[in-house]
């Protein structure tokens, strides 16, 4: 399919374009009370709530009592406000991208001083979390892919809080918006010069280094 051409979008008016047979899909228990809830949350507080809101009030709808939070180490300060907030009224639990501390040299990975030589550990964020039996699970400012692979692995049901953009503020539909980014996009990317570049890494920063 190729949506994104689509003109008039029937679909959303109840006249669909591909007849499909999807509602058993949702037969699920589990699947259809996640499908209801995220609808009703969705209409119900329409513009009236931000997406922390939005996570905690689904967590609330859902039932979940045990939260989980997978974040990036350089979001460390956001994931102890989030944990705060949520500890108002969930178990949260949170485990960071280098937990484990495997070197990236055991994978063979790129290697530059202006980040850590720990690599991220997405798999092991997700049995951990499942481990401590969490319910719902946060990520917070992971990597591409690294983001990937604890979807894949997560036990529990995943959602966003923030995506990683360290060029836009983590805010990566700018570069949609904004004429001046987009027409940047999909040129040959430059790898960053070992030369001239400042070798403090986000940790550095952190820590006021
Ligand atoms: S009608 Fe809806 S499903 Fe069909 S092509 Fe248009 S946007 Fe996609
Ligand atoms: S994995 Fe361990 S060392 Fe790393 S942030 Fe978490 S508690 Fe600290």
């Amino acid at each position: 399919m190729k949506c994104h051409l689509c003109k008039d979008n029937p679909c959303y008016e109840g006249n669909p374009c591909r007849k499909t047979d999807s509602v058993p899909l949702y037969d699920d228990p589990v699947d259809r009370k996640i499908l209801k809830t995220a609808a009703d949350v969705e209409a119900l507080f329409y513009r009236e709530a931000c997406r922390v809101d939005e996570t905690m009030e689904f967590a609330r709808r859902m039932g979940y009592r045990s939260l989980g939070i997978a974040f990036c180490l350089g979001f460390i300060k956001e994931a102890g406000i989030l944990a705060g907030i949520l500890e108002g009224e969930f178990h949260v639990h949170s485990v960071c991208c280098k937990v484990g501390s495997i070197e990236k040299s055991t994978f063979g990975m790129a290697e530059r001083p202006w980040i850590g030589k720990v690599s991220c550990n997405p798999i092991e964020q997700a049995r951990i979390l499942a481990e401590e039996g969490t319910e719902f699970n946060i990520v917070l400012g992971l990597c591409v892919g690294h983001d990937s692979l604890f979807y894949k692995h997560s036990k529990a049901p995943v959602t966003t809080l923030v995506v990683k953009d360290r060029k836009l503020g983590h805010n990566p539909v700018a570069a949609l918006y904004c004429p001046y980014i987009r027409s940047e996009l999909g040129r040959p990317l430059k790898e960053r010069p070992l030369e001239g570049s400042s070798a403090s890494t986000v940790v550095d920063h952190l820590r006021g280094k």
